[in-house]
């Protein structure tokens, strides 16, 4: 029985959820002194967590119930009134969920001496849409405005598509291309007074396009707007643009993150009191909170929890990962370099590469100062190359066709190595004039390099290169396929 000077009611509640949020925080403070690894692999799942909630399960639990029971009104107001943690229903929040979003907020966060959070999303292109539609509200002082926001011109697909066709097309919301993206002076030029947000992807997906991260930064922040960047390419193994001033970051973490390729997802990962000059105090202080709490629960992109814990599942091993992806890369990208069927192949690693100076102030294997193996900052680049092949799009094909172990998909950031032809592909439905502008080529292959031993990568190019001249015929079996794909939707990857 309590005696007369515990808390009662809901105050009891909230003074439980105080203790359970000291050991939290201490946790927090804990896992933050760790190296990018130990967070990767831990993350906010500690033994304390696992014994006190979890059965001592060592490895983060699925909680795929719908939702939360209370044990009396008292914690059911406490909880509905968010005067105490809780996850109440699985499209507000989810306990598999928080695991994956502190690992991100904290792997983002790493060396940023500032504070992050993050929301998880149902795809990459979730995490897009949510984490620009707020800044494109209507202002109540000036409902008559004309909206616009800046954009690099070489982004993902699925992003050409949102920004230009949902949002300008559908919405009279102007995006304004950034065609020169080391072009400081073109960036000042497409910011007015209703300019609500500039928006960069680097190293793009495929034309790895780069810019100068920290003077874009300033120059959003002097004329008082964020900075969001798509940094899926460079996951935050590479890249952390908190770092460098950006205000959001977001992922599709389908990709490197989740090598392993079992299912879609993303996250929006926010500095704590960002940028903007439109919004709420509530939406700057805490944005991916904000997300979590207000727009998403109202509109329902969330996260299924399997998919939460199989890309946790994947991070774990991230920065390994991509170390040993970046090395073959580099090994498969110089020898490239010198096959006479090739006229050009772009990788951010090559010297030649007009990007690679940029890019090397930028792109390092996080921690590698502190590994035994190298002991010093070393450049790594990521396995996202482009290779253009002599002649046009039919040796193009031929070559693409004759692959034996590389897989031919719109894909990317997998295990196994996985090659497209974009223009076939992910920017078909953009039209030449965009893909032009984008520099997407018909005679571009684009190729992720995977796990596998770079030399039997090496063979399988040799050997579909020597195919430049003939032509391969491919047996086609009966086959079924789930219905067909949008006429306007990109091919995906
Ligand atoms: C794939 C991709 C996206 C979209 O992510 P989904 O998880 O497929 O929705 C966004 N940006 C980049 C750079 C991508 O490669």
């Amino acid at each position: 029985m309590p005696d007369a000077t515990s808390p009662s009611g809901v105050d009891r509640y909230i003074a439980a959820a105080r203790t359970a949020a000291q050991r939290r925080t201490a946790d927090l403070e804990a896992i933050r002194r760790c190296r990018f690894d130990t967070i990767a692999v831990h993350g906010l799942y500690t033994m304390g967590e696992g014994l006190d909630f979890n059965q001592g399960s060592i490895i983060e639990p699925i909680y795929l119930s719908s939702s939360q029971a209370y044990r009396d009104s008292d914690e059911m107001e406490a909880a509905l009134s968010y005067q105490i943690p809780t996850w109440c229903y699985s499209r507000i929040a989810n306990p598999s969920l928080y695991y994956l979003e502190n690992t991100l907020a904290l792997l983002e966060g790493y060396g940023f001496d500032g504070e992050a959070s993050c929301c998880a999303t149902a795809s990459g292109m979730a995490a897009i849409h949510t984490a620009t539609e707020p800044f494109l509200a209507v202002d109540p002082k000036k409902p008559d405005a004309k909206l616009n926001f800046v954009s690099t011109c070489q982004v993902y697909g699925g992003t050409y598509q949102l920004f230009s066709i949902r949002r300008m097309q559908e919405r009279g919301i102007d995006c304004r291309w950034v065609t020169n993206l080391t072009d400081l002076d073109e960036w000042a030029s497409k910011i007015d007074e209703n300019t609500r947000f500039l928006y960069g992807e680097l190293p793009s997906n495929p034309g790895q396009a780069f810019f100068d991260l920290a003077a874009v930064a300033s120059l959003a922040h002097r004329h008082e707007i964020p900075l969001i960047v798509d940094s899926t390419v460079a996951t935050p193994a590479l890249l952390r643009p908190l770092c460098h001033g950006a205000d959001i970051v977001v992922q599709s973490v389908t990709k490197s993150m989740t090598t392993s390729g079992f299912g879609i997802s993303g996250a929006v990962i926010a500095r704590k009191n960002l940028t903007s000059r439109f919004g709420s105090d509530e939406m700057k202080a805490d944005f991916a909170g904000y997300l979590k709490q207000l727009p998403n629960r109202d509109m329902g992109p969330n996260l299924s929890p399997v998919n939460a814990i199989l890309s946790l599942n994947d991070i774990r091993t991230l920065r390994s990962k991509m170390d040993l992806f970046s090395r073959s890369s580099m090994e498969i990208a110089l020898w490239l370099q010198e096959q006479p069927a090739i006229q050009q192949v772009d990788y951010l690693g090559l010297p030649g590469h007009p990007l690679h100076e940029l890019a090397s102030r930028y792109l390092y294997l996080v921690d590698s100062q502190h590994d035994a193996q190298y002991g010093e900052p070393v450049n790594r680049y990521g396995h996202l190359m482009s290779l253009r092949v002599k002649g046009g799009a039919a040796p193009t094909r031929r070559v693409f066709d004759a692959m034996q172990r590389i897989w031919r998909a719109t894909d990317l950031g997998r295990i196994k190595s996985v090659a497209t032809i974009p223009a076939i592909s992910t920017h078909s439905q953009q039209g030449e004039e965009a893909r032009c502008m984008a520099d997407v080529p018909p005679n571009l292959i684009r190729l992720c390099v995977g796990g596998e031993h770079p030399d039997d990568i090496i063979a399988d190019l040799d050997q579909a290169l020597r195919a430049v001249d003939g032509k391969v015929q491919v047996a086609v079996p009966a086959s079924f396929s789930a219905g067909g794909a949008s006429r306007e939707a990109p091919g995906e990857g």
